[in-house]
C-alpha cells in the first residue's frame, strides 16, 4: 500500500481499497476511509507513524465493509474522531443490515456475515448531513452528496481534491466488476455528473488511481451503466410473456462473460440489476407484472 501525496497536505494510499488522507495542522490529521479489515489499517498506521503524520479523525465515506472493515481496530489503537453522513452512519453502527438486505430481509446465515459484507460495528462520534461542511480547526471540508452506488454515500472535498469514494471507479475496476453495484441507477448518474461538473484538481476514487483528468474516467463510468440499462431492456423485449428477475440476472451476467461465484455475490448482482430495472420502471419502459404467482418484468411497448 503506497502513500503517495497529491498536494502538500493532500494524500492516498494506494491499494485495492483506497485510503485517503488529509494533514489538517502540525497536530491534526484525517482519513478517510479505513480499509477493509486490521491489516490494512495497520500498514496505514504504521506508515503514518514512520512518516510522523499525524491522526486524529476518521471520515467514512459509506457502510459497505471494504471502507470501514478497519475503523473497530483503529477506534480500538487511537482516539480518532469518527464522522459519517446519515443514513450510512445508522448502517456503520448495525452493520449486520448490510447482509440484511442482501438476504432479502431475512436473518442471514453465518455464511453471509463474512468481512466483505459486514465488518466490525463502527462508533460514529459525529453524523453528518450527505451534503455540507465540517471543520476541524480552522480547516473547512466539503462533504459532496454522491449517493446510488449507496443509499447517502459522501464524497469529501479539500484542497481542491475530491474523494469520491465510490462515486465512481477506475477503469480497471470497472471492467473487473462488469456491473458495477449500485442501490439506485438515477442517483448514480446524477452522482456522476455532478462531479464532472465539480471545480477540482483532481479526483481520488475508492478504486483506481488519482486522476488530475478524472471526467475521461467518469465518462467511461457513464458509459458502462447506459450500456446495462439497454442490455437490460432488450432482454426484457425478448422474452415474450415476461421475464423473472433470477432469469434477467443469469441473462446479462452471462452475455458479459461474468461468473457468479457465491450466493452472496449474486445477491450483490441481483441488487445492482433490480437498481436498473427501478429506473426503467420510472421511465415507463418496462413494469412489474403478477403472473402465476411470479414476478416477472415486461416491457411498456414492443
Ligand atoms: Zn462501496
Amino acid at each position: 500500500m503506497d502513500f503517495q501525496w497529491i498536494t502538500d497536505r493532500v494524500g492516498y494510499f494506494q491499494g485495492a481499497v483506497n485510503i485517503g488522507y488529509v494533514k489538517v495542522s502540525p497536530q491534526e490529521g484525517l482519513l478517510v476511509d479505513a480499509g477493509l479489515d486490521d491489516q490494512a489499517i495497520k500498514k496505514v498506521l504504521k506508515s503514518l507513524k514512520m512518516q510522523n503524520l499525524p491522526l486524529t479523525h476518521l471520515f467514512i465515506t459509506h457502510a459497505h465493509a471494504d471502507h470501514y472493515g478497519g475503523a473497530a481496530y483503529l477506534q480500538k489503537m487511537s482516539e480518532v474522531n469518527t464522522l459519517a453522513p446519515e443514513l450510512e452512519a445508522a448502517i456503520l453502527q448495525n452493520p449486520m443490515i448490510e447482509p440484511l438486505y442482501l438476504y432479502n430481509g431475512a436473518y442471514p446465515m453465518d455464511e453471509w456475515r463474512n468481512k466483505f459484507l459486514e465488518g466490525k460495528p463502527v462508533r460514529i462520534d459525529t453524523v453528518l448531513k450527505a451534503e455540507g461542511e465540517f471543520r476541524i480547526g480552522e480547516a473547512i471540508f466539503r462533504t459532496i452528496s454522491l449517493s446510488g452506488h449507496s443509499y447517502n454515500q459522501s464524497g469529501l472535498f479539500f484542497d481542491n481534491i475530491l474523494f469520491a469514494s465510490d462515486g465512481y471507479f477506475g477503469v480497471d475496476a470497472l471492467e473487473k466488476h462488469g456491473i458495477p453495484f449500485i442501490v439506485d441507477a438515477e442517483r448514480t448518474m446524477d452522482s456522476l455528473e455532478k462531479i464532472k461538473k465539480l471545480p477540482c484538481r483532481g479526483a481520488v476514487p475508492g478504486h483506481g488511481r488519482f486522476e488530475e483528468d478524472h471526467c475521461y474516467t467518469i465518462d467511461k463510468n457513464i458509459a458502462l451503466h447506459k450500456e446495462i440499462e439497454r442490455e437490460l431492456y432488450e432482454a426484457v423485449k425478448a422474452k415474450i410473456g415476461g421475464i423473472s428477475l433470477e432469469e434477467l440476472v443469469s441473462t446479462i451476467c452471462t452475455d458479459k462473460g461474468i461468473i457468479i461465484k457465491n450466493p452472496p455475490s449474486y445477491m450483490l448482482f441481483r441488487t445492482a440489476i433490480t437498481a436498473y430495472l427501478t429506473k426503467l420502471i420510472k421511465e415507463n419502459q418496462v413494469r412489474f407484472v403478477m403472473k402465476d404467482n411470479q414476478l416477472l418484468i415486461e416491457p411498456l411497448s414492443r
